[in-house]
């Protein structure tokens, strides 16, 4: 008996399954590909759980008549190429013909389709793979692909589906990206019976502002640029548009979507002295050049690609972005995004009121937390809490116990403090000196206290006395559902305020924002950024809170405001690390300086 043997064609279509169909996201994908290749015009896109118990992709396009639905789920059948020629010409999206058969193999799908002008169509029905039955159904125009159960048969592979909330956005993102380079076509996206969106045919400008929000709609850069076989074309954000994460960048190659790492490289280099470390611009663009420069087979799900002429195509992207945002005018970001934030400290709720209090020991001065410069006080003053004398100096108790690490040996709260260039406190110590960056300082501080909190449950909110109203990205938006409870427990007041919008009406007492707009967004760029990671959903929000709360570097700080964070600073669990882990201090030994000078 030989030990090796040839696997049944039911066997390999699961195992091929795994390369394409990882979540619902996927078949989504790849059934939306299809409604595109056949031609349609209109997609309704259904979804349940996440996309764990259905998932259902209805189109009109051109349809399958009883032969070829049979064919379409066998593996490796196609219509869309027949000789290797062809794979140097590909102009559909797919062309691998493994979709239909690989997402047939690990769920329960029913298949109704009806091609075009024919008075009759059929319904297929397979379960893993098997073929079930095949019979005749209504004839409704295109086709209709419904899949159930997904991973009924793949145990193993259902464990690794996440929330349904979770899954629900990938297929958001996924939908996202076909949305923006087919604004001709109308797509409906339904979840749990609920309307997600509906977008009617319309331009590209019109279809960017449907997705995000009509903020955009200002904010876009209308570019269009040819060079020889190639052309390039579509929007690009301006700075009002810049976000603190990667996901509003929309790279075509060819209508299809493509993650290119040099590419958008060439796109952002395009803003060049524009960006900063960290700042992500807004651009949706497709590139268009002959199919045979282009080879998509180089990736299962096709994300991938290369070029030919590599980089002819990346400086032909890099001159027309850097081309478009030549008037630079047009691309400066309103003065909101540079106004000067003002450091407040946070409102903390003591456990224990302080019978006596040296008056001395005031880390706060109430009076600074007035804002100064005519900037600030065009700011709506909501944000300036005013605070009793007990208040602080409950506060001021708080922020000197609990002290679990201890601070470097021999600081005092009396040490001078200096700030170095807006950015780093210097103080000095027994043993020498210290530096402290302020920024993670403070977002330390912050951490743990908006952990405290959520605990507790104790944080106070403060009414906004103009509430805000915040729209939102489709993608962003469900991010929020998820991660408002949180927010709440920290002293955001939210209420769902259309579709796609939220109304703030109230922020975590005594923090000066500036801009609850861009905060909100802040909070869930950087939740989502590290969706990622393998923390509680708490730390993510307490993180993603800190960060974007926390003073920034660039700040002047006053000596009281300087004291009083390294004094709360001290009495964290962790002053010498920030929730990223970045350091907070740094220290330079007399020893050290000694050295330097040479004096031993
Ligand atoms: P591919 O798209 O790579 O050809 P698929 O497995 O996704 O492979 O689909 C197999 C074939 O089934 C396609 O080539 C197409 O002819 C047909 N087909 C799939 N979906 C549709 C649809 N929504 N409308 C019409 N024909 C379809
Ligand atoms: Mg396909």
């Amino acid at each position: 008996m030989p030990k090796i043997r040839i696997l049944s064609e039911q066997l390999t279509n699961k195992i091929a399954a795994g390369e394409v169909v990882q979540n619902p996201a996927s078949i989504i994908k790849e059934l939306v590909e299809n409604s595109i290749d056949a031609g349609a015009d209109q997609i309704t896109v259904n979804i349940r759980n996440g996309g764990k118990t259905l998932c259902q992709v209805i189109d009109n396009g051109e349809g399958m008549n009883k032969d070829d639905l049979l064919l379409a789920f066998e593996r490796y059948a196609t219509s869309k190429i027949a000789e290797v020629e062809d794979l140097l010409n590909i102009r559909t999206l797919g062309f691998r013909g493994e979709a239909l058969a690989s997402i047939a193999a690990v769920a329960q799908l029913d298949a109704v389709s009806t091609l075009l002008g024919a008075d009759t169509g059929h319904l297929l029905r397979i379960e893993g793979g098997t073929f079930k039955t095949i019979q005749p159904h209504s004839p409704e125009p295109g086709t209709a692909i419904t899949v159930k159960s997904l991973f009924y048969n793949v145990p193993a592979r259902r464990k690794f589906l996440k929330s349904s909330e979770l899954e629900f956005r990938k297929i958001v993102d996924v939908m996202r990206k076909f949305a923006l380079i087919h604004p001709e076509i109308e797509f409906r996206l339904m979840h749990n019976e609920r309307e997600v969106f509906r977008l009617r045919k319309e331009n590209l400008q019109e279809r960017i502002v449907h997705l995000f929000s009509t903020e955009y709609r200002e904010n876009l850069l209308p570019f269009e640029f040819d060079l020889g076989d190639m052309s390039v074309g579509g929007f690009i954000g301006n700075l009002n548009l810049v976000r603190a994460r990667r996901g509003e960048q929309f790279f075509y190659v060819n209508q299809r979507f493509v993650s290119d790492r040099l590419m958008n490289n060439a796109i952002v280099t395009g803003y060049s002295g524009l960006l900063s470390r960290g700042e992500y611009p807004f651009y949706c663009i497709r590139l268009q050049l002959p199919p045979g420069k282009v080879d998509v087979n180089v990736h299962p799900s096709k994300m991938e690609v290369k070029f030919q002429e590599e980089s002819r195509v990346y400086q032909f992207l890099k001159n027309s972005v850097g081309e478009s945002l030549h008037e630079i005018t047009k691309v400066a970001p309103d003065l909101a995004r540079f106004a000067p934030a003002t450091y407040y400290a946070p409102p903390v709720v003591p456990r224990t009121v302080p019978e006596q209090f040296p008056e001395s020991h005031l880390p706060f001065d109430p009076q600074a937390a007035k804002p100064s410069t005519g900037a600030q006080q065009e700011m709506p003053i909501h944000f300036s809490q005013k605070l009793d004398q007990e208040t602080w100096k409950q506060r001021a108790h708080r922020y000197t116990e609990q002290v679990d690490v201890p601070p470097p040996d021999g600081y005092s709260v009396h040490a001078q403090v200096h700030q170095l260039h807006n950015k780093y406190i210097i103080s000095q110590v027994k043993s020498g000196l210290i530096l402290i960056d302020q920024h993670v300082a403070h977002e330390r501080i912050l951490y743990e206290e908006a952990l405290q909190s959520m605990q507790s449950d104790q944080w106070k909110a403060q009414q906004l006395l103009f509430p805000q109203v915040v729209e939102l990205s489709v993608t962003d938006f469900s991010a929020l559902l998820e991660i408002l409870p949180y927010l709440e427990k920290l002293g955001f007041r939210a209420k769902e305020f259309g579709k796609q919008a939220i109304m703030v009406e109230a922020v975590p007492a005594g923090m000066r924002w500036g801009n609850e707009k861009t905060i909100i967004k802040e909070i869930l760029d950087f939740y989502q950024e590290f969706g990622t990671k393998d923390t509680s959903i708490q730390s993510k929000v307490a993180a993603s809170y800190s960060c974007k709360a926390a003073v920034k570097s660039g700040d002047p700080l006053t000596e009281e405001e300087m004291r009083n964070l390294v004094d709360r600073l001290f009495a964290t669990k962790n002053p010498y690390f920030c929730p990223h882990g970045r350091p907070i201090i740094v220290n330079i030994s007399l020893k050290e300086l000694d050295k330097r000078f040479e004096r031993i």
